[in-house]
C-alpha cells in the first residue's frame, strides 16, 4: 500500500499530502458511537498527527498518518467496525444522511449500505448516495447522484438532476439505478455523475414531484438533539471525545454534528454553537505550516476576516490553487501564491482573479 498523490482518499487507500497521508473514514450510516468517537479520536493521535476533520461528505479525514502506521492505524479501525472489506467496497460507500430521520431512516441507510457492499458495481469514486427521508428535505445541496426523498406520504427514488423521481420500494431500487446509470454510459474512464447523464438527455422513469429545497440547517437545539458546528470542519480531539460522551453523533456534509438527543452543549474549543456566529461564513484548507504546498498561513487569516463577510456570504480562504477547503464557488476566494493572496469573486481557488498579489493588510479594504 501506498500513498497516492491527489486521489480521492478513503481509509484503505489513502492520499499523499504536505503533512503525511490523508486517511479518510466513512463511519456506517453516518454515525459515530460513544466507543467509536473515543476510539477514532485515540487512532489518530497515536498513528496520525491528531487533525480530525469533518469532510463535505459526511466523513471523518485523519491526517499526519505515515507508511509505518497506516496498517495499525486500519487494525484499530477496523476493530471499531469502521473499516470496509476492501477498496472496491469502499470507493463504492458514499452515503450521506439526513441527521433529522429517525429508526426507519437508520434502517433504511443500513439496507442500502449492506445492498451496496454486496452489489460489486464498479461506480465511480465521486459518486454518491443521498438519504434525505426527515420530515424536510435538507440534502438537496449537496452533491449526491441518487437520492431517496420523501414525497407525500412515501418516499421516492430520484437521479440528480431531475425535478421528479419515481417511488421507492426498497434500498435495493437505488442500488438497481446505480447500475441503470452504468449500463446507459454514466461512467467513461471510470468518471461520471447522474446529472451529466440526465443533462444528455437519458433519464430513468419518474412520475412523481420531487420536494422543494428546504432552508439551510444551523447550530442549535433540534427536535431530535443538538446540532454544532465544527469550525473550518477541524474537529480537536479532546472536543470529539467529549462529544461523544453526550450522545450518538450524527456526521452531516455541513461541517455540523448531531448529538443526538442532547438538549443543550457546553462550549468546547473548535464548536460552533449559535446560528449568527460569523465564522459559520468561512472556508479554509490548513494552509501552512500543516501542508507543504501552502503558500500562506490560511486560518488565522480567515478569522480575522471573518467581522467583514456579509450574513449568508461565503469567504474561502485557500493555501494554494488546489481549493481543498472549498472545492466549489464561494462569494469571495482569497487564494495564497507566492506573490500574495488573489481574490476571486464567485468562484473557486482556480479561477481568474479580480485581484492579483495582495498582501493581508489591504484585505480588508478590498473585501
Ligand atoms: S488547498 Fe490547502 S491543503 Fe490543499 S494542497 Fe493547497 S495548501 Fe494544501
Amino acid at each position: 500500500m501506498s500513498g497516492v498523490k491527489g486521489w480521492c482518499p478513503g481509509a484503505l487507500r489513502p492520499m499523499e499530502s504536505g503533512d503525511g497521508w490523508v486517511v479518510r473514514v466513512k463511519p456506517r450510516g453516518a454515525m459515530l458511537s460513544r466507543d467509536q468517537a473515543q476510539g477514532i479520536t485515540d487512532a489518530a493521535e497515536r498513528h496520525g498527527n491528531g487533525l480530525i476533520e469533518l469532510t463535505g461528505r459526511g466523513n471523518l479525514q485523519l491526517r499526519g498518518v505515515t507508511p509505518d502506521s497506516h496498517a495499525p492505524l486500519i487494525a484499530d479501525l477496523r476493530a471499531l467496525d469502521l473499516i470496509d472489506p476492501d477498496i472496491a467496497t469502499e470507493t463504492r460507500r458514499n452515503v450521506i444522511v439526513t441527521p433529522f430521520g429517525g429508526d426507519a431512516t437508520d434502517a433504511l441507510v443500513r439496507d442500502l449500505e449492506t445492498a451496496l457492499a454486496a452489489s460489486a458495481l464498479p461506480l465511480p469514486a465521486k459518486f454518491g448516495f443521498a438519504v434525505d427521508t426527515g420530515p424536510t428535505p435538507v440534502l438537496t445541496r449537496d452533491p449526491a447522484d441518487i437520492r431517496i426523498e420523501r414525497a407525500g406520504s412515501g418516499l421516492i427514488l430520484r437521479a440528480d438532476g431531475m425535478g421528479s423521481g419515481a417511488a421507492l420500494g426498497s434500498p435495493q431500487d437505488a442500488v438497481a439505478l446505480a447500475g441503470w446509470f452504468l449500463e446507459r454510459g454514466g461512467a467513461i474512464g471510470g468518471r461520471g455523475r447522474m446529472a451529466a447523464l440526465v443533462a444528455r438527455g437519458i433519464a430513468p422513469r419518474a412520475d412523481i414531484a420531487a420536494p422543494t429545497a428546504a432552508a439551510s440547517a444551523t447550530p442549535g437545539p433540534t427536535p431530535q438533539g443538538m446540532l454544532a458546528g465544527i469550525e473550518f470542519g477541524q474537529v480537536p480531539p479532546d472536543t470529539l471525545r467529549r462529544l461523544g460522551r453526550l450522545g450518538t453523533l450524527r456526521l452531516t456534509p455541513w461541517r455540523m454534528m448531531l448529538v443526538r438527543g442532547a438538549r443543550h452543549l457546553p462550549p468546547m474549543p473548535g464548536l460552533i454553537l449559535t446560528a449568527d456566529d460569523p465564522r459559520l461564513r468561512l472556508r479554509a484548507c490548513p494552509g501552512s505550516p500543516c501542508c507543504a504546498h501552502a503558500h500562506a498561513a490560511t486560518r488565522p487569516l480567515a478569522r480575522d476576516l471573518a467581522a467583514l463577510v456579509p450574513q449568508g456570504a461565503v469567504l474561502h480562504v485557500s493555501g494554494c490553487a488546489k481549493g481543498c477547503g472549498w472545492p466549489r464557488a464561494a462569494d469571495m476566494t482569497l487564494t495564497a501564491t507566492p506573490q500574495g493572496f488573489d481574490l476571486i469573486r464567485h468562484g473557486c481557488a482556480h479561477d481568474v482573479p479580480a485581484l492579483r498579489g495582495l498582501h493581508p493588510d489591504q484585505l480588508p479594504k478590498v473585501l
